[in-house]
């Protein structure tokens, strides 16, 4: 979804929970990666998945990805938006989990 309501990376990409690619880069640990191949900054976002019997995420957001938003679109709408992507990530991630490992 494109509106000028939307996240985007540095290299002027839209990102949302659906185009953003989860890379595994070991146990329990994922790569959050900008969808555009031309990227600079490629990178933006750390996942950690503390194992329990249910399986939680703890997503980091790249400063520079969260501070160029908000420069972009304002505090307000940055912080929003990011809890709404951070929220759809998460039930991104639970099916990448059970699907892949
Ligand atoms: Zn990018």
């Amino acid at each position: 979804m494109v509106t000028g309501k939307s996240l985007s990376c540095i290299c002027g990409t839209y990102v949302d929970a659906s185009s953003l690619v989860i890379e595994r880069i070991g146990e329990g640990e994922y790569k959050i990666v900008c969808p555009s191949p031309k990227c600079p900054l490629h990178e933006l976002g750390f996942v950690k998945v503390t194992h329990h019997s249910k399986p939680k995420f703890e997503v980091k957001i790249s400063r520079m990805f969260k501070d160029w938003n908000i420069l972009l679109l304002g505090r307000e709408s940055c912080d929003r938006l990011v809890r709404d992507l951070l929220k759809q990530l998460s039930l991104k991630l639970r099916k990448f989990y059970e699907t892949c490992c």
